[in-house]
């Protein structure tokens, strides 16, 4: 395992992260607990969470136990996070959290799911630094850090407004020049830098011919190479991988393992590809759902239009459509549109979400018509 300094605490954090926001069996307890065990067994010292994660908190929490009887041995860092903005409601939120995952402390708890400037400046009035700053004083938290999906611009910004400790981003090869001016203000203030989504939401692993290119080495896997891009990248100090299985975790572990320094010619020739053709896609990351007034879908059309324009195939828009999700062909989401714009405010990769409903209605229509 490799292990680089969490920003200007100088904490030395594992190369890749246990990224807790999806446990597949969320109910069989003993299992995810064994997983996040197995993840610690392999050098992996840094666990992220969040109260929103359904039952992430819990599950880390039962792992914690056993994990504990080591933690002076073989230190871990556990990463949690408040949206709230009211002090009381935010100390509320962090009792709640250690109790649940059975600490007495967070070690980097972050100022969650900051969209936008605005949003950040409003906190900062209601006292939520300050709150997290008496937090601190008292031993509950160790280091304050802000977790955002505002564009580079912003977030340097609201870096260079407050000495945070650190960040957690969305950022993988398929978005990375929407937040590279956020990395590089994150990197000048010595900050450490946690990355989500590595692997795209998802889209990375499930297309790997079309990732093909990002490889450097001729055995790796595409999983191995979108991670070796970021351990690369001297900004970031952890990339946070969710893992269902003891083999997703075994790939990860060997992208590290067999990780070796990417030239600049090759990361240049990756860079040219990927921005010109991969940074608008969908990361499922779910933060538009349950933002329609009207009740439309966003996350699972945004992923069918990216069926398309990863394959450029009506057909793979069509059956992701129909036997993917479930949606019915005869259904017009751009009649029940009404273009309020809510779910592209929440969206974390600020997708044109209603442009593209119309482009995947437009050739649904032009399907349906050649089917008569
Ligand atoms: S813009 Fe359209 S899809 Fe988005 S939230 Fe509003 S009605 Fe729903
Ligand atoms: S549409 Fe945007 S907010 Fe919704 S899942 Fe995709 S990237 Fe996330």
């Amino acid at each position: 395992m490799l292990y680089r300094k969490y920003g200007k605490t100088g904490i030395e954090v594992s190369a890749i992260g246990f990224g807790g926001m999806r446990f597949e069996e969320q109910n069989d307890i003993d299992y995810c607990a064994s997983l996040t065990k197995a993840a610690y067994d392999a050098g992996i010292n840094y666990f992220d969470t969040a109260p929103g994660y359904e039952k992430s908190e819990e599950l880390f929490g039962e792992a914690f136990k056993q994990m504990k009887k080591t933690r002076t041995q073989r230190p871990f860092y556990v990463s949690t996070k408040t949206h709230e903005a009211e002090p009381c409601k935010i100390r509320e939120n962090l009792e709640t959290s250690l109790e649940r995952m059975g600490l007495d402390y967070i070690d980097f708890y972050h100022v969650w799911w900051v969209l936008s400037l605005d949003e950040y400046y409003d906190r900062k009035a209601k006292g939520a630094l300050k709150e997290f700053e008496k937090l601190k004083d008292e031993g509950l938290i160790k280091h304050i850090c802000i977790s955002t999906h505002m564009t580079g611009t912003d977030i340097g910004q609201a870096l260079n407004d407050y000495p945070f400790d650190g960040i957690l981003l969305g950022y993988s090869v398929t978005n990375f020049a929407y937040r590279d001016v956020g990395l590089d203000a994150a990197a000048k203030l010595g900050l450490g830098v946690a990355v989500m989504n590595p692997l795209g939401g998802g889209i990375i692993p499930k297309n790997p011919k079309l990732f093909d290119f990002v490889k450097t080495q001729p055995e790796e896997t595409v999983v191995e190479a979108a991670l070796r891009f970021l351990i690369n990248d001297t900004r970031i100090t952890i990339s946070l991988v969710g893992f269902s299985t003891l083999q997703h975790l075994d790939e990860a572990v060997s992208a590290v393992d067999g990780f070796k320094q990417i030239s600049a010619d090759s990361i240049g020739k990756i860079r040219s590809t990927l921005h010109e053709s991969f940074n608008q896609l969908c990361t499922a990351c779910g933060y538009c759902e349950g933002k329609c007034p009207q009740g439309i879908p966003v996350l699972k059309m945004m992923d069918t239009y990216d069926q398309l324009s990863l394959t450029g195939k009506q057909i793979e828009l069509i059956n992701r459509l129909r036997w993917h999700w479930g949606i019915d062909l005869e259904d017009d989401y751009t009649q029940k549109c009404t273009e309020c714009g809510a779910c592209e405010a929440a969206c974390t990769q600020k997708l044109p979400i209603c442009e593209r409903l119309k482009l995947v209605h437009a050739e649904v229509e032009k399907f349906l018509k050649a089917e008569k």
